[in-house]
């Protein structure tokens, strides 16, 4: 397709757009697919010089999905899922990046997107209503709607130990992997990190490496995998049945149809509890794993049994004791720092050539020339390191771009203290701006491709309702946005979340960050009803035009909150 922006009558030379998309996964992908349908005319703005965001960036040995690959897929083209074949019960990242250029190729969506390409920032025009952003080459565009698609996971922390340029051997990321081939045969290796990447990279990089040394801050729950071939059996019924399973996903509460026990682990013997969870256990992966009881996310007591279960797999898993107390998570529940999955992970460290070092009282004081220095003193040398830490998640990406909203106002001063946003979806104070599964929406407590293709798809209605009824602007009320971000805390209060005072989500990873948990933990299904009835009663609860539409906005009090919070589960 012809890139279609004009230049005429736009000051300043720049480019003009209908919309801008910032990032080129699998939401940057799907929203330029629909506002293109649309007949609106496109940009998207992509950093990377590839496309597919998460699994462009992370191919790291061992990167893989930890959602069935029939469960995270597009869902928006029949044709599409029928011509796809997937080949794995989880699918590894060279497969899902694959799939997304298929995607891309399938429905003619390069021309429309420009690689290398890094947005610095962004600033409302309110005399012209367009925003004007600015990349990293100094290009300039205009555009009336800014969609954010920029992901939840793609700010990665960077390692910043005092001598890492001193470090005479090799040093990676997994947020950032080489293209070219890394080799790690006859290599001593350390990996920094245990959470979800260091547990996928370590056995991998156990086989390779001639020794690998895994530093582990604190030891997280993890639930087997047990990745296999899919059957052709399995695909053919699948693709019989797609359509019906995607009306399922998109009805349940993280993206997957499961059957939950109704049961509260409390009503149950010590004996049913344990068939459960071996049942569950045994299928595999965490979705399943975590239904054993309805109110594993919502009662401590429930957790805490979960919990002792995972720790003897763990310990049945490891040979040496002392070795698998250190490999043991405590004082956090389950689930509630986001839980791996992994393929072989504990047994890896029955190898002779790996070392577990424990660094949660001893931490990294820096690198040296030859390795790792530890506060201690301890000095360990290697030829290669691996950082697997993670990222500013959440709320990271967003503020690493300079956002001007009305009256010049800055996101990252409106967010110094906490982000806040009208249902992930809009922010008061920036017109026009979308945020495809941002802060306050299920987003990653959620299959993210299922809570992807939902926002896109509101914000392509949102767009279209403004154009069939000549509204220039949009833009959330603060009190509409104040209700909503007071209804998610209450939510969150009545799970077991704010237990796990170390954890990704609620920023205690990134030095300095302000904690709160900016997750909505209602369910996909409360969430989509909400989100629904804005759409369905004309957007009434947003200033449309800088006049407000009408109507009340719908928070419902902390009774109905909690109720709310008990229908977990999550992923
Ligand atoms: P992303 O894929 O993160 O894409 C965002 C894009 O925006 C990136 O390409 C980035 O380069 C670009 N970008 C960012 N800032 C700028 C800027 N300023 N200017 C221009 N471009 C910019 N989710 C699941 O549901 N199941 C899983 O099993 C799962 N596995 C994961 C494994 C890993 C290793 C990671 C990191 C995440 C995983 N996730 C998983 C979450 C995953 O991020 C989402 O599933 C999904 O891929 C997000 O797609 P996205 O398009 O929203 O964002
Ligand atoms: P992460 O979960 O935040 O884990 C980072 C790890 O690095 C943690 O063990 C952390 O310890 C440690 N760490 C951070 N800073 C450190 C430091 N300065 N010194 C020592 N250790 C440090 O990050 P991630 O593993 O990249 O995963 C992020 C998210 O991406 C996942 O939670 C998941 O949502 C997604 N992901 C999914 C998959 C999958 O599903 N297939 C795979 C990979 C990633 P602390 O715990 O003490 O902070």
């Amino acid at each position: 397709m012809a890139d279609r922006h004009q230049t005429d009558g736009a000051p300043s030379g720049a480019r003009e757009y209908d919309a801008i998309v910032i990032g080129a996964g699998f939401a940057g992908l799907y929203m330029l697919y629909r506002l293109r349908e649309r007949g609106l005319s496109v940009r998207v703005l992509e950093a990377a010089d590839g496309i597919g965001g998460t699994w462009y960036w992370n191919s790291y040995p061992g990167a893989r999905c930890d959602v069935e690959s029939m469960d995270y897929s597009y869902s928006f083209d029949p044709e599409l899922e029928q011509e796809w074949t997937w080949t794995e019960k989880y699918p590894a990242q060279p497969e899902i990046l694959a799939y997304i250029n298929h995607v891309a190729d399938r429905f003619d969506l390069r021309p429309d997107i420009q690689l290398q390409t890094r947005v610095e920032s962004a600033t409302w025009d309110d005399g012209a209503h367009r925003w004007e952003i600015v990349t990293d080459a100094g290009e300039r565009f205009r555009a009336q709607f800014v969609v954010s698609a920029i992901g939840t996971l793609s700010a990665p922390l960077k390692p910043r130990y005092e001598g890492i340029d001193d470090f005479q051997g090799e040093w990676y990321q997994t947020q950032d992997w080489p293209k070219e081939p890394v080799s790690f045969e006859g290599k001593r290796v350390a990996v920094v990190g245990t959470g979800s990447s260091g547990v996928q990279a370590i056995p991998e990089i156990a086989k390779e490496a001639a020794h690998l040394t895994v530093f582990q801050r604190t030891p997280n729950f993890s639930v087997e995998g047990k990745n296999r071939p899919l059957t052709a059996e399995e695909i053919a019924e699948r693709k019989a049945g797609y359509r019906e399973h995607r009306d399922k996903q998109r009805n349940s509460n993280v993206g997957i149809p499961l059957a939950i026990n109704e049961r509260s682990g409390l009503d149950m013997t010590h004996e049913e509890r344990i068939a459960e969870m071996e049942e569950r256990w045994g299928y595999g992966g965490a979705p399943v794993f975590n239904v054993s009881f309805v109110d594993i996310m919502t009662n401590i007591e429930v957790n805490e049994i979960v919990q002792d279960f995972v720790r003897d797999k763990i310990r049945a898993k490891v040979d040496d004791p002392e070795l698998a107390d250190l490999l043991t998570p405590r004082g956090h529940p389950f689930a509630a720092k986001r839980l791996c999955v992994d393929h072989g992970y504990f047994e890896t460290f029955n190898r002779d050539n790996v070392d577990l070092v424990p660094i949660t009282d001893n931490p990294i004081d820096r690198l040296t020339p030859d390795g790792i220095r530890l506060a201690d003193g301890s000095e360990h040398e290697f030829d290669a390191i691996v950082f697997a830490i993670g990222y500013d998640a959440i709320s990271g990406s967003l503020l690493r771009i300079d956002i001007r909203g009305r009256d010049g106002v800055s996101l990252r001063d409106e967010w110094a203290e906490r982000p806040a946003t009208y249902h992930g979806l809009t922010i008061a104070g920036f017109p026009n701006l979308f945020t495809v599964t941002g802060p306050y929406s299920p987003a990653v407590l959620a299959v993210m491709i299922v809570a992807i293709e939902q926002h896109v798809e509101w914000i392509d209605a949102c767009i279209g309702h403004l154009r069939d009824h000549g509204i220039e602007t949009i833009e959330a009320t603060r009190e509409a946005q104040e209700e909503w971000v007071a209804h998610v805390d209450e939510v969150t209060a009545g799970t077991v979340f704010p237990l796990a005072t170390n954890s990704y989500y609620n920023g205690a990873n990134v030095p300095g960050k302000p904690r709160n948990f900016p997750l909505y933990a209602g369910g996909l299904i409360e969430y989509n009803r909400r989100i629904d009835e804005v759409a369905a009663n004309g957007y009434d609860s947003y200033l449309l035009d800088g006049r407000p539409a009408g109507g009340d906005t719908e928070a419902g009090g902390a009774d109905e909150a909690a109720a709310i919070a008990s229908n977990g589960p999550w992923n």
